[in-house]
């Protein structure tokens, strides 16, 4: 399946659009962005060398640079696609060079926090409207990144309270013209959401692939060489960018550790229905889950493709 964006956009949403983070996010953001006329101009910033090197030379902005503050000055739009720990620092960088009524939004898979990092050190002129593409790979770098990554995908807004209206309409518009659908809902229910549904499995993926690794009576090359379809999943999740998922962890704390505690007493229900041949239950709930899955399918959110669908819905479609 190829995902298409639609055509270019008659009028820009936003005149200067700064990304601070040329990685998978942001590039793929800037790719997006140019091909459907979403932004006059797109600024880019990375504080690595060698990324700015790759973003250069794939011609992902106007304006490529390490000054983060450089590149918000004269921007109505800036969108921070850092690693969600990496959220404080850039807010400070660009905060004197922010204008009045700038829109700042954020990509960051955790809200809460990232939230209150920006509240407490952008300036009270920046409209706030922060914003989780719920689309990704396990890839990082601007190398990664594709222009229909979000086209299909759903991209979760969370506005504060207080929030401004337009800014909100505008990021969502914008999400919207690079193919997202879009849901509005409160920064804390988006942390709970997304502990179940994505920060709680790649702590599983991470945990049952660093448990296959330390096996002492199965040889590292025996768990290459066997590897199953269920464990090749699990080492793709596993193989995800140790700085998003540390910073993820370690920012939406009391939502996987509420998660991560059901989780843990429905595992000790499925340990004892092993443990005493209790197969009627095990067909039950694994009836139950197939159902989520066959609902994920339908919905369109996945192909029924056995690799997860993911090289079918990274098929980047052709230039123009
Ligand atoms: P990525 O590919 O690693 O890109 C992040 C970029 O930000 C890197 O080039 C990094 O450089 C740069 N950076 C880090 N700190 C910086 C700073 N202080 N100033 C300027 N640049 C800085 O990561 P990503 O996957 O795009 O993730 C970015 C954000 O998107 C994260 O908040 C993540 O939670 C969110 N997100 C990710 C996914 C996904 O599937 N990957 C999906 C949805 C949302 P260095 O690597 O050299 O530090």
């Amino acid at each position: 399946m190829i995902e298409r964006l639609g055509a270019p956009l008659a009028d820009p949403i936003f005149n200067q659009l700064a990304i601070i983070g040329a990685g998978l996010i942001g590039s793929s953001i800037a790719r997006a962005a140019r091909r459907r006329n979403a932004a006059r101009r797109i600024v880019l910033a990375d504080h690595s060398f060698g990324v700015l090197e790759r973003a250069k030379a794939l011609k992902l902005g106007d304006l490529v640079t390490d000054d983060a503050a450089r590149a918000v000055r004269g921007a109505d739009c800036v969108i921070l696609a850092v690693p969600v720990g990496a959220n404080e620092a850039v807010g400070r960088a660009i905060a004197p060079a922010l204008g009045a009524g700038v829109i700042v939004s954020d990509v960051g898979s955790v809200k809460s926090a990232v939230i209150s990092t920006l509240e407490a050190v952008l300036p009270g002129h920046v409209r706030l409207a922060p914003a989780h593409p719920v689309a990704g790979t396990e890839q990082s770098g601007p190398d990664a990144g594709f222009a229909s990554l979000f086209v299909n995908r759903w991209c979760i807004l969370t506005p504060a309270r207080g929030a401004d209206d337009e800014a909100v309409t505008m990021v969502k518009s914008f999400w919207e013209a690079l193919g997202s659908h879009v849901e509005i809902m409160s920064a804390a229910h988006h942390d709970l959401v997304l502990a179940i549904t994505s920060h709680v499995p790649h702590l599983i993926a991470y945990n049952i692939v660093g448990t296959a690794a330390d096996l002492e009576e199965v040889t590292r090359s025996e768990v290459i060489k066997f590897s199953a379809g269920g464990f090749r999943d699990f080492t793709r999740i596993a193989a995800s960018d140790p700085t998003m998922w540390r910073d993820v962890f370690l920012h939406n704390k009391d939502a996987v550790l509420e998660m991560l505690g059901r989780f843990n007493e429905d595992l000790t229900a499925l340990q004892r229905m092993i443990r005493r041949g209790d197969g009627d239950g095990l067909f039950a709930l694994f009836t139950r889950t197939r159902a989520i899955r066959l609902g994920i399918v339908a919905e369109g959110q996945e192909t029924a493709a056995p690799d997860f669908g993911r090289r079918a819905s990274t098929a980047e479609e052709p230039e123009p």
